[in-house]
């Protein structure tokens, strides 16, 4: 697995620790953090540590390699209930060109409103 990176990008600058972050988990391929402006209590971005805009642009061993750190972080929350988000473009919401899942927990009918 040949790593990607760009040194404009947010994300990536995240992972080279040129830009710091709250980790929460931490595989060799990607990366859980928490997000700088939570939509609730535990809101944690996973990204793989490979520049890629969208999920159609990311090799298929990183995702691979991603989705169980996003399950783990799901079930790490402590929240039984939760979202995971994943946005694709800026029609969709994507703000951050490096490919990355939301875990938003929702720990009771307010926190968490997406
Ligand atoms: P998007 O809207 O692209 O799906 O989500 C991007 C997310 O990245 C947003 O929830 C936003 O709060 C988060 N974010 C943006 N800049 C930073 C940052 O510098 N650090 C962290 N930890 N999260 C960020
Ligand atoms: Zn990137």
């Amino acid at each position: 697995m040949t790593a990607q990176f760009d040194d404009k990008c947010l994300f990536c600058l995240i992972v080279k620790g040129t830009i710091p972050s709250f980790k929460v988990l931490e595989t060799e391929h990607s990366l859980a953090f928490l997000d700088i402006n939570p939509v609730s209590e535990g809101h944690t971005l996973v990204i793989p540590k490979y520049h890629a805009r969208t999920i159609g642009d990311l090799p298929d061993e990183y995702l691979a390699e991603v989705g169980p750190l996003v399950k783990k972080v799901a079930l790490a929350t402590g929240v039984e209930q939760y979202n995971i988000l994943q946005n694709n473009g800026k029609l969709a919401f994507q703000h951050v060109d490096h490919v990355h899942f939301h875990v938003i927990p929702k720990p009771n009918e307010k926190e968490g409103l997406v």
